[in-house]
C-alpha cells in the first residue's frame, strides 16, 4: 500500500460543487505535434469539465487509488514548518502538486521525505521541486506535458490584446458607470504591424506564434534549440541568438521558458534597459523569471507600457505583493493552465502516470523531468540543473 499525498487549491468560497456554465467540454484527440492526449485505463474518477483541481475534486483520483489498496491524503495547507503538507510528507510515497498552488519540495523537505519515490506535477512546470535534490534522492519527477499548453497560449493572446488595446481600464470604466472615451483610448493601440517576440518557442511559445500570425505582426523568437527551417518559413519567424537581441526590436515580448537556476531573474534592470520605451511584457511561465522590483520600476519609468500574466513568487502571492498594485498590469492569480478544459487533461494524465508507476510500467518519456538520478525525457530537453 502506498500513501499518495495530494496538495490541491482550496474549494470555491461559494461551495463545492459549483454550478457549471456549460454542460460539456470539447473532446480533443491529439495535440498539435501529434502527441496523444492522456489515456489512462477507464474509469476516470470524474466527468471532464468538472472542477477537479480543488480539495473536494481530488483530481478524481480516489476511486482508482482506493480500489487498488492505496491511501489518498488531500491537503491544501502547504506552507510553513507545521503545515498539513509537512506533517504528512514523511509518510508519502508519492506527492502530487499543481503549479497553481505549488507544494514547494525544497532540498530540506526532500531530505525529510524518506519514502518519496515520485513527485508528480498535475500540470506543467516542475520548478517547485528542487530538481537537483530530487535527482540526488532518486525521486522521479514527472509532469503532464502538453496537457494545458493551449490553455496557456490562449491566455497569452488574451493578455497581449488586453494590454495593447487598454481593455482592462476601459472595462473598469464601463463597470463604474463612466463614459470618458478619451481616457480609455489614450493608451490604446492596434497590435497590427507591431513586432512580437517569444523567448522560449516550445509547446506554448509555438502555439502563441501560430495564434498571433493572423494578426499581421512581425514574429520573432529566441530559444536554445533553433526551430526547423520549415517552421521558421511557414510562420515568417526571425530567430535571435540571445534574448538581448530580441528585446531591442520587439514591441511585445512573451516569456515562455522553464524556471531553473540560470533562467531566474532573466529580466532584471539590465534587460529592461535594452527594451524599447513602451514595450509590453507577458509572463505566464514563472514569476521568478523576472526580478520582482525591476518589473515595477520598468512600469513606473515607462520602459514597459504594460506587464501581464498569471505567475508570481511565492504562490499564493501575499496581499501586499507589488504586482497587485503596480500600474498598467494585467495580472490574474495563476489560472491560465487551470481552465476546466485543462484540468480534465492534467487530471487524466495524472491518473495515467500513477497507473504506470504502480504497475511497474514505464512513464512516457515526454512526461519525465527527472528520472534515474538526472534530467530525463522532456526535462532533459527543456530544463537545466544549474
Ligand atoms: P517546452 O519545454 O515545450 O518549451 C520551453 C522551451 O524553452 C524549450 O523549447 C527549451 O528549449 C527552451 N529553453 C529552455 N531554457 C532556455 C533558455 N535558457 N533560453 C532559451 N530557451 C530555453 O515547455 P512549454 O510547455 O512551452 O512550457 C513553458 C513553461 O511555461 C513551463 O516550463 C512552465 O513554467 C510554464 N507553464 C505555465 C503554465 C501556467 O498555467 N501559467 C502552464 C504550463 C506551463
Amino acid at each position: 500500500m502506498a500513501t499518495v499525498l495530494c496538495v490541491l487549491f482550496p474549494d470555491p468560497e461559494t461551495g463545492y460543487p459549483p454550478q457549471y456554465a456549460r454542460n460539456s467540454i470539447p473532446t480533443i484527440g491529439a495535440y498539435p505535434n501529434g502527441q496523444t492526449v492522456p489515456s489512462p485505463r477507464e474509469p476516470l474518477g470524474f466527468k471532464p469539465g468538472q472542477l477537479v483541481g480543488c480539495v473536494s475534486g481530488e483530481l478524481g483520483l480516489r476511486p482508482y487509488l482506493e480500489a487498488n489498496g492505496h491511501r489518498l491524503v488531500v491537503v491544501s495547507d502547504k506552507d510553513g514548518a507545521n503545515s498539513a503538507f509537512d506533517r504528512h510528507l514523511p509518510e508519502a510515497d508519492v506527492v502530487i502538486s499543481q503549479p497553481f498552488w505549488p507544494a514547494y519540495l525544497t532540498a530540506e523537505r526532500l531530505a525529510k521525505a524518506k519514502n518519496l519515490r515520485l513527485a508528480l506535477t498535475a500540470g506543467i512546470g516542475s520548478d517547485h521541486v528542487d530538481l537537483s535534490a530530487a535527482a540526488r534522492h532518486g525521486v522521479t519527477v514527472a509532469e503532464v506535458t502538453f496537457s494545458n499548453s493551449i490553455s496557456v497560449a490562449e491566455h497569452v493572446v488574451m493578455t497581449v490584446l488586453s494590454l495593447v488595446r487598454n481593455f482592462l481600464p476601459a472595462h473598469d470604466t464601463a463597470d463604474a458607470g463612466g463614459w470618458n472615451i478619451a481616457e480609455c483610448v489614450s493608451r490604446s493601440y492596434d497590435l497590427e504591424g507591431m513586432h512580437f517576440g517569444t523567448i522560449g518557442a516550445g509547446r506554448i511559445g509555438q502555439a502563441v506564434l501560430r495564434r498571433l500570425k493572423p494578426f499581421d505582426v512581425y514574429l520573432h523568437y529566441h530559444q536554445r534549440h533553433r526551430l526547423p527551417g520549415q517552421v521558421e518559413r511557414e510562420l515568417g519567424l526571425t530567430f535571435h541568438a540571445n534574448p538581448q537581441s530580441l528585446v531591442q526590436v520587439c514591441d511585445v515580448v512573451n516569456l515562455q521558458v522553464p524556471l531553473y537556476p540560470s533562467t531566474e531573474h532573466l529580466f532584471d534592470d539590465a534587460m529592461f534597459s535594452l527594451m524599447k520605451r513602451g514595450s509590453y511584457l507577458i509572463n505566464t511561465a514563472r514569476g521568478k523569471l523576472c526580478d520582482r522590483d525591476a518589473v515595477v520600476r520598468a512600469l513606473q519609468n515607462g520602459t514597459l507600457a504594460g506587464y501581464g500574466g498569471d505567475v508570481w513568487f511565492p504562490q499564493p502571492a501575499p496581499a501586499d505583493h507589488p504586482w497587485r498594485t503596480m500600474p498598467h498590469q494585467g495580472m490574474t492569480p495563476h489560472i491560465s493552465g487551470a481552465s476546466l478544459s485543462g484540468q480534465a487533461r492534467y487530471a487524466a494524465g495524472t491518473l495515467e502516470i500513477l497507473q504506470n508507476f504502480f504497475e511497474g510500467k514505464p512513464i512516457r518519456s515526454e512526461y519525465l523531468i527527472v528520472d534515474g538520478g538526472s534530467l530525463a525525457g522532456a526535462g532533459a530537453a527543456s530544463y537545466g540543473l544549474t
